[in-house]
């Protein structure tokens, strides 16, 4: 800071006094939370923080996102008419939601949402012409669910006496690389803007409502963060203001012990960053996996919290994340579906040849999931998802059949379902415990692997032992539900 003399110490004090009086908390609220007349749940939960300044972070509304996608391809093809009756379904949606959250919506609140419904018209009607979809349109037209949803968020706090201003993730001060699709958060440049836009509005009792999912280059250019993204824009701001903690509210009571709809699971009162990372890898929907990151630096908690009851506890995400149930060696079991093993053989195809074509088919953007080879190095099995295996199997026998590998072989309609808890590290007996538990149930495991950091251990099976397996694992680690 510079010293400035004409700032009077008491003044100082005062400055820093109510920054360190003032916690600030960041809620988002997902797609399904705000359907339905859902922005006058935000005001009932805001009125059980209200001690705390908040920073309200929304999504779309549930399933606009996809239309925009959508209609974005309609676009491209040059279908005037469907887009026109997109703009009407559109138009209406939105202005049906205003009217479940507000009696009666006002001239304010339909002048702002008829500039958005313009704007999308130009972009959508342009598209109809260029016939040019590239990624960066692509993700100006899917911010704009986000940019309804926080006009619709901030009116309905503003009409239950909640003073409110509704910004876009850039109006926020969220700048980001130009990686479209995939864009990162620039945190110096963030933390800077952020703070000069929404701390006076703390200041001043007003509570900023920003549109998730999105950002804007330094160059004023819209980015979103991908599918989901609108967690990682509530951590951003959370970072950014050095939250107290960030609440992510949603339709699921927390991060599960399993997917409630293979078997009967519960909600896991505590995880550390890292295995809610882990989890998040797997695809439980609760959030976007690189939403973590901004929290874990800043080392603030995020709850993940259901807005349907939210009386539940939830599960809180920490530096700790310890004190769950007494039985914590392992937290979750999470399965991913759809995989196929790919194994290949030949003398030595672990060291260098494994690197050249591993490497080959990730450059081809199949995505490995999971990798063991056996210590005389003459096989090596991988696992990708069967969408993939044909142009894989195709790959390796053009390229490396007969040559570096001698044969191929492969095994469809298998899952992954991986073990997921740091207590696992250094406990003995945890793998064991695994085999045994589909051992007895005579579930055959084709394919094992565990990384070295010990948070994870993943195994492979077919997808008709699926739902016996993860019974059986959760008995055996979790306990009967
Ligand atoms: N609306 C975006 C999506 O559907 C972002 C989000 O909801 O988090 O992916
Ligand atoms: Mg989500």
């Amino acid at each position: 800071m510079v010293y400035d003399p004409s700032i009077r110490l008491g003044n100082i004090i005062k400055v820093v006094y109510s920054r360190l009086l003032m916690k600030t908390i960041v809620m988002k609220f997902g797609g399904t939370s705000v359907k339905d007349g859902g922005y006058n749940r935000i005001v009932d939960i805001l009125k059980l923080y209200k001690e705390q300044k908040a920073i309200i972070v929304v999504s779309a509304i549930k399933g606009v996102t996809d239309e925009l996608i959508e209609v974005a391809k309609v676009a491209e093809r040059g279908d005037n008419k469907a887009v026109q009756e997109f703009l009407d379904r559109n138009a209406e949606r939105h202005r049906n939601e205003a009217k479940l959250s507000m009696k009666d919506v006002d001239t304010d609140v339909r002048t702002k949402l008829l500039q958005v419904d313009d704007e999308l018209g130009h972009i959508l009607y342009s598209l109809c012409y260029t016939r040019d979809l590239t990624p960066r349109i692509l993700d100006y037209i899917m911010s704009f669910g986000e940019r309804y949803s926080l006009e619709l968020a901030a009116a309905t706090l503003n009409r239950r006496g909640i003073k409110a201003v509704g910004l876009t993730g850039g109006e926020s001060g969220i700048i980001t690389d130009a990686v479209f699709g995939d864009a990162n958060p620039l945190m110096n440049a963030t933390k800077q803007a952020v703070h000069e836009r929404l701390i006076p509005m703390l200041e001043k009792g007003i509570t900023p409502v920003v549109g998730g999912f999105a950002g804007i280059t330094k160059d004023g250019i819209i980015t979103t963060f991908g599918r989901g993204g609108s967690d990682y824009t509530a951590t951003i701001l959370g970072a950014a203001v050095d939250a107290d903690k960030i609440i992510i509210w949603s339709d699921v009571d927390g991060m599960m012990t399993a997917d409630p709809k293979l078997i009967k699971s519960r909600t896991i009162p505590e995880l550390t960053y890292d295995e809610a990372m882990e989890l998040a890898a797997f695809g439980a929907k609760a959030f976007h996996p690189k939403s973590l990151i901004p929290a874990m630096e800043h080392k603030i908690p995020i709850y993940v919290r259901n807005t349907f009851r939210p009386e539940g506890a939830g599960t809180l995400i920490s530096e700790s994340g310890k004190k769950s149930y007494s039985v914590d060696i392992v937290k979750a079991v999470a399965v991913l579906r759809g995989m196929s093993i790919v194994t290949i053989k030949g003398p030595l195809v672990g060291g260098n040849i494994a690197t050249k074509i591993l490497g080959r088919l990730a450059n081809e953007g199949i995505n490995i999931k999971m990798i063991s080879q056996s210590m005389s190095e003459s096989n090596l099995s991988f696992v990708i998802p069967q969408r993939s295996l044909d142009s894989c199997k195709s790959i390796i026998e053009f390229e490396y059949l007969g040559k570096e590998i001698m044969d191929m072989d492969s095994i469809k309609d298998v899952c992954i379902v991986a073990i997921i808890g740091s207590g696992m590290r250094g406990t003995p007996g945890v793998a064991a415990r695994l085999f045994n538990s589909l051992g007895a149930r005579k579930i055959n495991i084709v394919m094992i692997a565990q990384g070295s950091s010990e948070l994870n251990i993943s195994i492979a099976i077919q997808e008709k032992d699926l739902q016996k397996s993860v019974e059986a694992i959760h008995e055996e680690f979790m306990g009967r539900t």
